[in-house]
This record gives C-alpha cells, sequence and structure tokens, in this order.
C-alpha cells in the first residue's frame, strides 16, 4: 500500500527536525530490498540472500533491481518459489544465457565490414527465453509485489526504471553488458545493461511505497581499486575490468565497505537503510562451476549479518536499528528529496 502524501510529508518534516520517526508503527514493517548489478556472480548470491530473507521470515513489499538484480528481483516478485529458481541455475547451461557469435562472423563483422551494425558478441534470445521459463508471473502487473528494473535506453542515453509490461525482455535489458551483449529492442527503442549509469537503484521505491526499511544487497565491487593493469592483463576478461574501473571509481553515498551498514534514507523519510556487502567467493563470468558455493556463503552471511537486528527489523525498523545519529545529519545536509516519490 502506498504512504499517503501527508504522511510521507510528515515523516520529512519531523526527520528534518532530528527526529528518527514520526508515527509508531501500525502493523509490520513494510520492508523493500535493492538488488545491485553483478555477473553470474550476482545471480546466485542474490538467490542465497532471498532464501535467507525468506527463512527468517522478513517479508518483502517491493523490490528494485539492477543487472543481476533484476533478473533475480524478477524471478523472485513473479512468484516462483526461490528454491525452485535456485535449483535453475544451479544446472543452467552455458548456451541458455550465452551464445557468442562464431569468431569468423565476429571478425568479418569488425573487420572486412568495419564493425556496421555490429552491437555485440551475444544475441539475448536464449537468456529472455531463460528467463520466462522460470517466471510464474510475465508482466510486472501481475508480479506478487511492486517491482522496478533499471536499465539505459540508448536512444536517448538515459536511465529509464521498468514498472510495467512484459518481465523477460526487461530483465534481459537490464542485465545486457555492453560489448558481451547485443542490445535489447523494446518496442522500437534499445536498452542495455542499467549498471553502467547505476549499480543498485537504492532511491526507486523508498518513498514510493512508504517503506520502514530498505534492505540493499551490494555484490561487491571495489571501489576506487588502483594497482598495475599489466596484472589484469594477464587474467581472464581483461577487458572488463577496464570497464569495472571506469565504473566503479567512485563509491554510491550508501556504501561503506564493511559487511553490513546501517544509513538511514538520504530523502530524510526517515526510512532505515540497511547495507549489505558481503565478503563472497569469486565467479567470473560467464562461469556457473561454483555458483552453488556463491549461493551458500551469501545465505549463511545473510543469516548471520541479519539475525542480530531481525527483532528490531521486523518491530520497529525506524526506531530500533542501529542507524548511528550522525549519520542522520549528514544524509539530511545534501541531496535532500532524491526519493522517487513522483514516479
Ligand atoms: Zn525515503
Amino acid at each position: 500500500m502506498k504512504a499517503s502524501p501527508l504522511q510521507t510529508w510528515y515523516r520529512k518534516l519531523a526527520a528534518r527536525l532530528g527526529r528518527r520517526s514520526t508515527t509508531a508503527p501500525q502493523g509490520p514493517p513494510r520492508i523493500g530490498v535493492i538488488l545491485s548489478a553483478g555477473g553470474s556472480r550476482g545471480i546466485y548470491a542474490h538467490t542465497g540472500f532471498l532464501l535467507a530473507l525468506e527463512q527468517m521470515g522478513i517479508p518483502v513489499s517491493a523490490i528494485a533491481g539492477c543487472s543481476a538484480g533484476a533478473v533475480v528481483g524478477g524471478i523472485a516478485a513473479s512468484g516462483t518459489d526461490m528454491k525452485v529458481w535456485a535449483d535453475a541455475i544451479r544446472h543452467v547451461k552455458q548456451e541458455e544465457f550465452w551464445t557468442p557469435d562464431p569468431v569468423r562472423q565476429v571478425i568479418w563483422s569488425m573487420v572486412r565490414n568495419r564493425g556496421i551494425g555490429f552491437t555485440g558478441l551475444s544475441d539475448t534470445a536464449a537468456g529472455t527465453d531463460f528467463f520466462r521459463r522460470n517466471l510464474t508471473a510475465q508482466t510486472f502487473e501481475d508480479c506478487r509485489y511492486p517491482l522496478y528494473i533499471m536499465a539505459i535506453n540508448l536512444d536517448r542515453s538515459e536511465k529509464v526504471v521498468f514498472s510495467h509490461g512484459e518481465l523477460a525482455p526487461r530483465m534481459m535489458a537490464s542485465a545486457a553488458m555492453p560489448i558481451l551483449y547485443k542490445p535489447v529492442n523494446i518496442d522500437g527503442s534499445y536498452y542495455s545493461d542499467g549498471a553502467l549509469i547505476e549499480l543498485a537503484p537504492v532511491d526507486n521505491i523508498c518513498c514510493k511505497h512508504g517503506l520502514d526499511a530498505l534492505i540493499v544487497h551490494q555484490i561487491g565491487q571495489h571501489f576506487g581499486r588502483k594497482g598495475d593493469m599489466s596484472e589484469v592483463l594477464r587474467q581472464p576478461w581483461s577487458l572488463l575490468e577496464i570497464i569495472n574501473r571506469l565504473l566503479f571509481h567512485q563509491r554510491p553515498w550508501y556504501l561503506s565497505n564493511e559487511e553490513l551498514g546501517f544509513k538511514f534514507c538520504r530523502c530524510g523519510c526517515g526510512a532505515a537503510v540497511v547495507v549489505l556487502e558481503p565478503q563472497l567467493p569469486d565467479l567470473h563470468w560467464p562461469h556457473t562451476e561454483g555458483g552453488s558455493q556463491v549461493l551458500e556463503v551469501a545465505r549463511q552471511k545473510t543469516e548471520a549479518l541479519l539475525r542480530p537486528h531481525l527483532e528490531a527489523l521486523l518491530s520497529d525498523p525506524r526506531q530500533r536499528l542501529p542507524v548511528p545519529p550522525a549519520g542522520l545529519q549528514a544524509e539530511q545536509s545534501h541531496d535532500a528529496g532524491r526519493c522517487a516519490t513522483d514516479q
């Protein structure tokens, strides 16, 4: 249920006056989930994370995701049993999501044809079909709670947040990493991976759905990573590491590099933001061997990190979660009003 404009205004006003919360919770708190980008490792990790929430009885009122987070968020919101999905990704074959053009065709396109019309190594039909087969509902409208998926509209060169229409192509668009995948055509426009603009669409659901807490599951990226490029050039997919360095040179406001952090929503609405940045085993794209281990470690870490705060989270997260008071002031001092209340 959406918070009324009066409720939202009152919460923001009280939060700006330095109060943590405005109203005593009526009924169970509303908790939203943000799932970040994270490649194939992210697919397994987010699945483990959602399984842990389910096991701890943490209800989800809305999800927003980008790239890997859009895929797992879409599957979960559609109503698919996460255990069934976990089984599907344990057994997924590479050709079900990665179908690169033959090398000869790529060379022909790049050298003889001067790259005309070449937009990516792999088509997206197999991945889209894999999502369709694993979705329980096929549209945003039929999901069991609101879902938001972020991508880039290449025609307009801007971020878009999908919340209507068919799920599978929009999940694929959000996950279509440039160079690796061809952009996805939806209703005549081309879309690519939203991670190029924003890793996790944190500002998309908070005030819009009157949430009391947001749990962000951020799959590790090394922000501001420096180091010898010659080492990178000896590793698989050196090209991706170059893109990573371009993307992740600036840390988003909600990250702290701690495995567990607490903040308040920066719009001043008083919602608590719980950020999980778990250290997980490596899993290089597009490999899936080792995915089960990532899933299991993510599940265990989520449970270990959240269990001590479970009672606070399920009773009155605005008041009872250990958000540093200084954080409240700092977050209010800049970028106020960034929540997507008017969408
Ligand atoms: Zn907010």
